[in-house]
């Protein structure tokens, strides 16, 4: 490796001067006692030589000093040493500069070095010498030489040390990387002072959006901003670090937990160009215990947990650790199990939920939601789905739920009642099924339930490649004559592209976006609302409300011009009995 320096040298290199070489006086020269400059100057450089190598503690200054002094004895007007982290910033003279002497005098270049180290990284040096001082005689121009040298040397020796700890502790993009977050929390963990700060995961939601909005070079600097501004909330004894892509490891003293988690529901970025952009995460939290160690490996997998139920866990995106989480992995192990066998034995079932026009009262359709009828009790799709939804089960429930739903209505039509249009939900996680499509239509014909009396609710897209599958397999279905319901609509990051660009026939806003009751007109969230059913009607979709529980409700629609609605108002979700009574009278009563 000294060779391989060596020959980068552009200088003939003397018997010293390269990255690994620290020149020494061999063993048993004594420095002469002569007295005089040869003295002073062996003296000085065997002192410079020796702070150089301290490997207790560089100590800058005493080196500064020295240098100074060699500067002085040689008449030199200026020294300066650049380091350019790669050939490309040399073009462009972008440089970390230290001028280590400057007597301010004007001064002509006498030497210069330049030194490149195996990883490309570059220094030289420069002496500059006053045009009235007397010249360098030969001698003295190489003692100036070999401090160069030595000085170069030690730069880049330096520089490579730096250079290795980013590359080990930071990404290519400057976040500190698990590399450094496993370190910090080991050295916390090993000193016992650990306990009572909070680890956590989390992932930026969406942010694939900001990409396809703002440009990615705007979302690096976003995120970049995003995570400074968290990284100076959680202050000196806390840590944020990068995973990869948008997922990302954070520690901070219990005191700040509060404003870490409200930064990480929602916070506000300005970009580049002006404005702001809302941020939201999904996160676990892990409370590090104070009473007993923990380890590393159970802290990790703490955050993990907990940020895996952050992601799917609907509307929390921020999920603390606790003890239930050791009970919910048996019940997601039972429900696993368990799941195969009950769908054949036909335990899953769909109630439905009417949707009623609100000007009218006319039932115009219903929504199938699945209820697990164990033999003990009925069990509500909060508890299920979620875990299905882990494997790809959720895929057979959802076909199974359509059978059910195209069973009920042919016996009902058979039976001679109208057929009114009937929506099942269908997980995202269909949608790189590209045969999707094709699959529903064989269901639906072989009980020859015409195409429009199937609605497909999906919820809202998560990532770029989602949206383009999931925008092929909505054409698809809308030419073969389904209806499809953009669900939930409301929460999350709802693009107006996922609006724009995919054929929806119905939109459904979800309960969370409806306005309060007591809630004034000019409120924003009446505003919203007012805008968002306009918008829809505009674009000639259909728009139903979900969670419609009150006659104020019923009349916030109105106002707004919302014709459908659905919620405990008229009904919760009925059984198949309850829902044929409600088939025969087909109309509600809507108290003026
Ligand atoms: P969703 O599709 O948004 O269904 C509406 C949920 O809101 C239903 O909960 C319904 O009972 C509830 N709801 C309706 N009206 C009101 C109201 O006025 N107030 C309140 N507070 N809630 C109301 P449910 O039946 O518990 O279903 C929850 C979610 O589970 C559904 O949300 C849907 O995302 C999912 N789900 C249900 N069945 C299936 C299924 O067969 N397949 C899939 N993939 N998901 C399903
Ligand atoms: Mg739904
Ligand atoms: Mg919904």
């Amino acid at each position: 490796m000294a060779n391989e320096n060596e020959n980068n040298l552009e200088f003939k290199p003397r018997s010293v001067g390269t990255a690994d070489y620290i020149p020494q006086f061999p063993d048993g020269v004594a420095i002469p006692a002569c007295p005089g400059e040869e003295y002073k100057f062996l003296k000085l450089y065997s002192d410079l030589v020796s702070a150089m190598n301290d490997f207790n503690k560089i100590d800058v200054r005493r080196i500064e000093n020295l240098l100074i002094e060699i500067c002085h004895m040689f008449r030199l007007s200026k020294a300066v040493t650049r380091v350019f982290k790669n050939p490309e910033d040399e073009q462009k003279g972008i440089s970390e500069t230290l001028s280590c002497f400057d007597t301010g005098e004007n001064g002509e270049e006498i030497h210069s070095l330049r030194f490149v180290t195996s990883v490309m990284t570059i220094s030289t040096i420069t002496v500059y010498m006053a045009p009235d001082k007397k010249r360098l005689t030969e001698d003295e121009f190489n003692k100036v030489d070999l401090v160069m040298r030595t000085v170069v040397s030690f730069i880049s020796r330096n520089r490579m040390k730096e250079l290795v700890y980013e590359l080990a502790f930071f990404d290519d993009y400057g976040y500190p990387n698990l590399r450094n977050w496993n370190n910090n929390l080991t050295e916390l963990v090993m000193e016992n002072k650990a306990g009572g700060k909070l680890a956590f995961r989390y992932n930026l939601r969406h942010f694939e959006l900001i990409n396809q909005e703002f440009g990615r070079q705007v979302g690096d600097v976003i995120m970049k901003s995003h995570f400074s501004q968290l990284q100076s909330l959680v202050g000196e004894d806390g840590m944020v670090a990068r995973l990869g892509g948008d997922n990302f490891l954070g520690l901070c003293p219990g005191d700040k937990t509060r404003a870490v988690v409200d930064y990480l529901t929602e916070a506000v970025v300005k970009t580049p160009k002006g404005g702001g952009v809302n941020i939201h995460t999904s996160a676990g939290f892990f409370r590090i215990p104070s009473e007993r160690p923990a380890t590393v490996g159970e802290i990790m997998g703490s955050i993990i947990s907990a940020f895996r139920v952050a992601q799917t866990g609907g509307m929390d995106n921020i999920i603390f650790y606790d003890d239930s989480f050791v009970e919910n992995k048996d019940k997601t192990m039972k429900i696993q199990q368990h799941f195969s066998e009950a769908l054949e034995r036909d335990e899953f079932r769909p109630y439905y939920q009417p949707k009623v026009n609100v000007i009218t009262g006319k039932l115009v359709g219903a929504e199938a939601l699945c209820r697990w009828f164990m033999p003990n009790r009925i069990v509500p799709p909060a508890e299920f789905i979620p875990v299905l939804e882990q494997t790809s089960e959720i895929c057979r429930l959802d076909l199974h739920m359509l059978e059910c739903v195209c069973k009920d209505m042919r016996r009902w039509a058979d039976e001679g009642r109208e057929l009114i249009r009937i929506s099942i939900n269908f997980s995202r996680k269909h949608i790189l099924n590209t045969y999707l499509p094709e699959t529903i239509a064989e269901i639906v014909d072989r009980y020859s339930i015409p195409h429009e009396l199937i609605d497909i609710e999906f919820t809202e897209s998560t990532s770029e490649v989602e949206f383009s599958d999931l925008k092929r397999m909505a054409t698809k279905l809308r030419d073969m004559g389904f209806y499809l319901s953009i669900d939930d609509f409301g929460i999350g990051y709802s693009s107006l592209n996922l609006i724009k660009d995919i054929p929806w026939t119905t939109l459904k806003i979800d309960k969370n976006f409806l306005p309060e009751e007591t809630e004034d007109k000019n409120s924003v969230s009446n505003i919203m609302f007012k805008h968002v059913v306009s918008m829809t009607r505009q674009l000639g979709l259909e728009c139903i409300a979900e969670g419609v529980e009150t006659i104020e409700h019923v009349s916030i629609l109105n106002y707004n011009g919302c014709e459908i609605a659905q919620g405990y108002f008229f009904d919760k979700p009925l059984s198949v009995k309850e829902f044929e009574q409600r088939l025969a009278s087909g109309k509600y009563e809507i108290p003026q």
